[in-house]
């Protein structure tokens, strides 16, 4: 097969021998000219040009030389890798990937939208994403439903969760279990040990959802092994992160140091409150990665945009080249299949989110219409997916 450059190097080739006008062979095929690049994973934050060839990192320099088939001019904005959101549900329509991509979404899990009965629709769409789309399969064959998918223990079926993620081998990444006590009841340790059934023997992880769970999560973390994945890591009590007196419990602290991954997941009802993020966040207990649990009619809720969930982190405290880190590297490390991406490292793919902070008053939503304003805000301006830039949002 020949490629868009090679087809360029030939026809300058033929211009030349002819003698013609020399036709136009650019060195890169785009560079994103004058940004303030923030790469944690190269400890870089200073303004340089981002050059692209082949649909990977070619240089990351000042004043890039050399012709470009196409440039964006970064000036002002900040250029980082693209945003992974590890905990979505993109897969349940074809219209969510492409939306997620103009958010700067260069890489996405959806986290348990199906299960064994329906994940083959969630990795077509998968498939057929702009960007890279992964799965976890929920251990309930039915995948997420709004009465409670683990209310029937039976619909935890090992052998159906094996087979739904071995059709599925590239797309599924690992295994969902939702253990609050709308969604399992008194289900929720067995539910979780069946997800482990199917997850251990394939060397694969499992994302658990916690909060006002039916059992406490000294009983719950212990069944998490290393790689092992909570979201919605500050849902409000019962059976959350704090202690009757709003202290760590020293059963989480214990699951990070042993490996297991602490995840945002913003979502709509009962992850997180104002109160619940402050008062552990001022204890040091910050999350790994950032996610939105975001889907098709997240613009008009508390969600809005990853960028939007990165801000409200800044409000927090956090500063900015951690936040970046939350959305790109140290999501990228979560899941082998985004092992080279979540970086700007010349030969990496060129998958790249363009984002502007503003200064002003920004009004942030958590999932008890408790709101709080911000002097900053992150808007997603413009995407590039191996390479390919992406139309902006409307
Ligand atoms: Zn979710």
């Amino acid at each position: 097969m020949i490629n868009r450059r090679q087809l360029l190097a030939s026809s300058a080739a033929v211009a030349a021998a002819t003698s013609m006008p020399r036709a136009f062979a650019a060195t890169y095929d785009l560079v994103i000219k004058g940004g303030r690049v923030i790469d944690p994973s190269l400890g870089l934050d200073a303004v340089r040009d981002v050059a692209i060839a082949r649909g990977k990192i070619a240089a990351v320099a000042e004043n890039i030389a050399g012709d470009a088939a196409d440039t964006i001019d970064a000036h002002g904005k900040i250029v980082t890798a693209g945003l992974i959101d590890i905990h979505v549900h993109a897969g349940r329509s074809k219209d969510g990937p492409p939306m997620l991509l103009q958010d700067g979404v260069t890489g996405w899990v959806d986290a348990g939208s199906g299960g064994a009965d329906n994940i083959d629709h969630v990795a077509a769409i998968a498939r057929g994403a702009p960007q890279i789309g992964r799965a976890l399969v929920n251990i309930a064959r039915t995948g997420v439903t709004s009465g409670g998918e683990l209310m029937d223990i039976n619909a935890a079926n090992v052998d159906l969760a094996r087979g739904a993620v071995l059709r599925n081998r590239d797309i599924v990444v690992g295994i969902k279990a939702r253990l609050s006590n709308n969604v399992a009841g008194t289900n929720d340790l067995e539910a979780l040990r069946r997800a482990q059934a199917v997850a251990e023997p394939l060397g694969i992880p499992v994302m658990i959802h916690i909060g006002q769970s039916y059992s406490p999560l000294r009983a719950i973390l212990p069944l998490l092994k290393r790689g092992d994945i909570v979201t919605h890591m500050y849902a409000p009590a019962p059976n959350g992160i704090l202690d009757d007196n709003g202290r760590l419990i020293a059963d989480v602290a214990a699951a990070r140091r042993r490996g297991v991954l602490f995840d945002f997941g913003n979502g709509v009802l009962d992850h997180f409150n104002w109160d619940s993020i402050e008062r552990a966040t001022k204890q040091g207990f910050w999350p790994d990665t950032f996610s939105t649990d975001w889907n098709t009619q997240s613009r008009t809720t508390g969600v809005v945009d990853f960028p939007n969930i990165m801000s409200k982190f800044l409000m927090l405290g956090m500063p900015l080249a951690q936040a970046v880190a939350c959305a790109t590297v140290n999501a990228a490390r979560v899941f082998p299949a985004f092992d080279d991406r979540g970086t700007l490292n010349v030969g990496a793919p060129a998958d790249v989110a363009i984002l502007e902070l503003r200064e002003g008053a920004f009004e942030f939503l958590d999932n008890y219409k408790g709101t709080r304003t911000g002097h900053q805000r992150l808007f997603p301006i413009a995407s590039v997916f191996a390479g390919k830039r992406t139309p902006p949002r409307a």
